[in-house]
């Protein structure tokens, strides 16, 4: 749940009463109830005896109707298509998904805009939606999908929104819908418009990246690194004398729990084996434990 507070202008509310007046009556668009009617409560094709009986089982607060009618109001702008692109993708919301989420249809999935959607309620918008899909490698980087084209297309896109989730230098927090297609090895440097050779960064941080002492660089992460595959920036001397390359972790967070967890457990398990051996063979002699005991 995000929480919202605030004023609106005038115009503002003037716009959204007869939005709520119409989406926001009892019974209509209730999420909570499969046979709520939507659309025009007053067009002839719909339904008025069950518009009725859904208004008299409709237990929702005024405020919960309005939210919810703000809801259908944004998903019919969306699907209107009148807003028309956004950075080379229709604007129409974003949610990307694993395999195993979809399949154990529990979790959170990801949105383009840095927010968390419960899997049961992406699911849910998925029911009109075309899913896409998007393979991975072990590592978390899309397969390839080269293109000679300069510029990177929609699916280029969609396979970066879902792999690396936001912008991509170090403590940057832009999310996807705020980024563009970087090369990592400039294109005027001769390199290819190639999956392997994209990821995305916001307009400030691509910005940086520049010849010369004060511009900061990018590159691949080579396959020995910790998280092969994913971009590396590496900040000017004057920032980082070591000159270190690094990823962000922003908008890999879960990456970053799920490997602590699997340390935490490993250090458990090696705990437990030694207890146990203290138990079974009380008078031999016991190695103490060591750093690389551990994985
Ligand atoms: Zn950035």
């Amino acid at each position: 749940m995000t929480p919202i507070s605030g004023l609106v202008d005038p115009e503002t509310r003037a716009l959204l009463e007869p939005l709520l007046a119409k989406l926001a009556r009892p019974g209509m668009n209730n999420p909570d109830d499969p046979d709520s009617p939507a659309g025009d409560a007053e067009s002839p094709n719909l339904d008025h005896d069950a518009l009725v009986k859904a208004a008299a089982r409709d237990t929702r607060t005024a405020g919960q109707r309005g939210h919810d009618a703000l809801k259908t109001g944004l998903r019919h702008l969306l699907g209107s298509g009148v807003l028309g692109s956004h950075r080379g993708l229709p604007v129409t919301a974003i949610i990307t998904m694993t395999l195993q989420q979809l399949e154990d249809a529990s979790g959170v999935a990801t949105t383009a805009g840095g927010g968390i959607v419960p899997i049961r309620d992406a699911l849910r918008m998925a029911e009109h939606a075309h899913p896409v899909l998007c393979l991975f490698d072990h590592h978390g980087r899309p397969l390839h999908l080269g293109r000679s084209k300069r510029l990177a297309t929609a699916d280029q896109r969609l396979a970066l929104i879902a792999s690396s989730r936001g912008c991509t230098r170090p403590g940057c927090d832009a999310p996807a819908t705020m980024t563009a297609v970087h090369h990592i090895r400039e294109w005027n440097h001769g390199a290819g418009t190639d999956i392997t050779n994209e990821d995305l960064a916001c307009d400030a941080c691509h910005a940086l990246v520049k010849d010369g002492p004060a511009g900061w660089r990018t590159r691949t992460a080579p396959p020995e690194s910790e998280h092969p595959g994913r971009t590396e920036w590496i900040a000017p001397a004057h920032i980082d004398p070591d000159r270190q390359p690094r990823i962000n972790h922003r908008h890999h967070l879960d990456d970053l729990l799920a490997q602590a967890l699997q340390r935490a457990r490993a250090r458990r398990d090696a705990d437990l084996r030694r207890h146990r051996e203290c138990i079974t063979r009380p008078d031999a002699d016991h190695e103490a434990p060591e750093d690389g005991d551990v994985p």
